[in-house]
């Protein structure tokens, strides 16, 4: 390695670190999506040895980083196999945050579709149940569950003082649950997804997503259940122009939820009007260049909206199965857009604004990113 080289690859290292440091806020997770590759692993030799599935299948997928978008869907099914277990969904639910946490992601919104499978004796209510399990069960790091001014004991676990950075504190993150209506449900179960919200609104559940294969299903067929939410003021976020569905993208700005994810798909006059309504957009790059959303990280639609000053925050979508992680998505901004360490702080900062939780966590995530600026002095 020459010195010039070795110059660019220390430079590299120095910023991969620095956006692990830097405080994050995470607004677009699917619990499957971002199970761990060892996990994985683990259980899908457990069900290989019940003879559920075949091992050498799998294996190689899951070893893989940088799958394709076949790959992808065949990771799908096995997860679609896994989450049928109550103790599988606590364990993912429990990791989940644990990896989030561990990256410095200060404040976690997770998306999960609850689902009904008579034969494993699950239910909607079980399903969720059994990720609040795995949420309460964290012990790395101090979860803060519930909004400050429903509960009096919302620090759920405690774990002794750890160093970070120099200052004595426990590390603390606020994850919040948005329960997904998957686009292959019926109405009626789109309905039961938004009253099981409700039910679970003091247990950290504070918004509904739509979800699932773009290509699947109508828009009149959720929006019952939608405006439901609506009505409730239940915040809803919706995964918008993943394919260019003109009438859906049309409907769906119309309806103006709270959140917009992907929006890739746009053309000129939906753009406009998208930028008009101000809808703040959960962006995914690595998603959406491999699920062939945007062409290119260079023209991912991102700039566009960046430099028009448009409200949005870097996500995940699915960090396992994209093999990403949201510090590298911060990364990949600077890497490919060129943004500035400062301009990135202010970016993770301002994703505050569009969290579906309370003033008074807005509140304390304001104080974080205070605190970190001292320590982030070269940004200020
Ligand atoms: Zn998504």
């Amino acid at each position: 390695m020459d010195a010039e080289m070795g110059r660019k690859v220390a430079k590299e290292k120095e910023m991969r670190e620095w956006c692990v440091a830097l405080p994050k806020v995470e607004l677009h997770a699917h619990l499957n999506g971002s199970v761990r590759n060892s996990t994985l692993l683990e259980l899908a030799k457990q069900l290989a040895d019940k003879g559920i599935i075949v091992f050498e299948d799998v294996k190689d997928v899951i070893m893989k980083n940088g799958r394709s978008l076949p790959e992808c869907f065949k990771l799908f099914d096995l997860f679609h196999i896994l989450t049928t277990e109550h103790d599988t969904v606590t364990r993912i639910a429990k990791e989940v945050v644990e990896d989030f946490a561990a990256e410095n992601v200060v404040y976690l919104e997770i998306r999960t579709t609850p689902k009904n499978n008579e034969a494993k004796g699950m239910t909607k209510r079980s399903y969720m149940d059994a990720v609040i399990k795995g949420l309460k069960a964290v012990e790395a790091v101090d979860v803060v569950l519930f909004d400050s001014n429903s509960r009096t004991n919302d620090t759920l676990a405690c774990t002794p003082t750890i160093e970070f950075d120099g200052d004595t504190m426990k590390k603390r993150i606020y994850v919040r649950l948005l329960l997904s209506i998957d686009r292959r449900e019926t109405t009626s179960a789109a309905l039961d997804t938004v009253n099981l919200a409700l039910e679970l609104k003091d247990q950290g559940v504070i918004g509904i997503d739509l979800s699932g294969n773009p290509v699947v299903g109508e828009w009149e067929t959720y929006l019952p259940a939608l405006q439901h939410a609506k009505e409730l003021g239940i915040p809803i976020t919706i995964h918008c122009g993943e394919v260019a569905n003109r009438k859906e993208i049309q409907a769906v700005l119309d309806f103006c939820p709270q959140r917009l994810g992907h929006v890739c798909c746009l053309n000129d006059a939906e753009w406009k009007k998208l930028k008009s309504l101000m809808i703040p957009v959960e962006i995914c790059l690595t998603s959406n260049v491999m699920t062939g959303g945007a062409p290119s990280l260079e023209l991912h639609h991102f700039a566009d909206l960046y430099n028009a000053k448009h409200p949005l925050s870097l996500c995940t979508d699915d960090c396992g199965l994209f093999s990403t992680s949201l510090s590298n998505e911060y990364y990949l901004v600077a890497a490919t857009f060129g943004l500035t360490k400062p301009e990135l702080f202010h970016l993770a900062q301002e994703a505050v604004h569009f969290i579906f939780a309370d003033e008074n966590v807005k509140k304390s995530l304001k104080e974080v990113f205070k605190h970190a600026e001292k320590r982030f002095d070269d940004v200020v």
